[in-house]
């Protein structure tokens, strides 16, 4: 751990999951951006770490071992990012190749949804992007659909076909909060609320899921992301004070060609919060 940390990034993803770079060039971009504590944070999958750890020696940058995991609270998505994780613990790596099968099997029927739109071959159109063929992503089927004409952007992909409540949206049942902490506790990790200004949820429904984190020993949510406006910011900065949340930031960088925030170009959080590299000593 840096004796300073002045520029930390901890959520991104590389060709392991649904980036475009190996582990060793986000590493290389990350220090070359002025990271100075780094996390590789893959959906549902712990393959690259090895790699980012090693890269990260190599240039003299802080790193923590991360994970992205997918889960379902009251009907809808939630991701909780496990930071410091021990990738041999097997609880985690059990759960979360579990959660990889139902990616497979979503996959698939994402896929028939597509063709009953009158997109064709999407499977192999997604698989067209996939480096790792355990872990398909609605970003491949993305990409697919955009190479392929039938949208113009990212964006228009999951607005038209790939959202909640768009055309061939295929609900998923990911893990739960309660089993998602225990991994990540079990991995001798911190649990953290991904990106919290993404999520459709009410007001009481937040105070639920905030409150619920919190009970199953969850220490920290996002504040700063690549997903947040600067008004989800500044919620998740009194949301943190009000749970008595430690603070994390990271860009969610998923390469250069697809958009979003680049490594290592978060503000610095605000100075009153706890950093969630507070708890993560043991980690690094
Ligand atoms: P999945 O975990 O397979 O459901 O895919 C979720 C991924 O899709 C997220 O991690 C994002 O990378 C990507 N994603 C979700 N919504 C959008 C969006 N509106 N624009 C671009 N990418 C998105
Ligand atoms: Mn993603
Ligand atoms: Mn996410
Ligand atoms: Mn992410």
């Amino acid at each position: 751990m840096p004796a300073k940390v002045v520029n930390a990034d901890l959520h991104c993803h590389s060709i392991h999951s649904d980036g475009t770079l190996p582990p060793s060039e986000l590493a290389r971009r990350a220090h070359e951006r002025g990271v100075d504590l780094w996390s590789l944070t893959d959906h549902d999958e712990l393959s690259g770490i090895a790699d980012a750890r090693q890269s990260a020696r190599d240039l003299g940058m802080g790193f923590v071992a991360g994970v992205e995991i997918s889960v379902t609270w009251a009907a809808r998505t939630v991701h909780v990012v496990g930071l410091g994780v021990d990738e041999a613990a097997p609880s985690l790596a059990q759960g979360l190749a579990q959660i990889r099968k139902q990616r497979d099997q979503r996959a698939f029927e994402l896929a028939d949804c597509l063709a009953a739109h009158g997109v064709k071959d999407a499977y192999q159109g997604a698989l067209q992007y996939v480096n790792n063929p355990a872990l398909v992503t609605r970003t491949h089927f993305a990409r697919y659909l955009m190479q392929a004409g039938y949208v113009p952007t990212m964006q228009a992909a999951f607005d038209r076909y790939l959202g909640d409540g768009a055309l061939a949206n295929v609900p998923v049942r990911w893990a739960t909060l309660q089993e998602a902490v225990a991994w990540i506790h079990e991995a001798h990790g911190v649990a953290v609320i991904a990106h919290p200004g993404r999520y459709k949820y009410s007001e009481l429904e937040f105070d639920a899921l905030f409150t619920d984190f919190k009970r199953l020993g969850g220490q920290a949510i996002e504040v700063h992301t690549g997903s947040h406006s600067p008004k989800h910011n500044t919620w998740c900065a009194v949301v943190a004070r009000q749970y008595g949340f430690l603070a994390s930031c990271g860009s969610d960088f998923h390469g250069p060609a697809l958009g979003g925030y680049d490594l290592g170009d978060l503000p610095a959080l605000p100075a009153d919060l706890t950093p969630v590299w507070a708890a993560l000593e043991h980690a690094i």
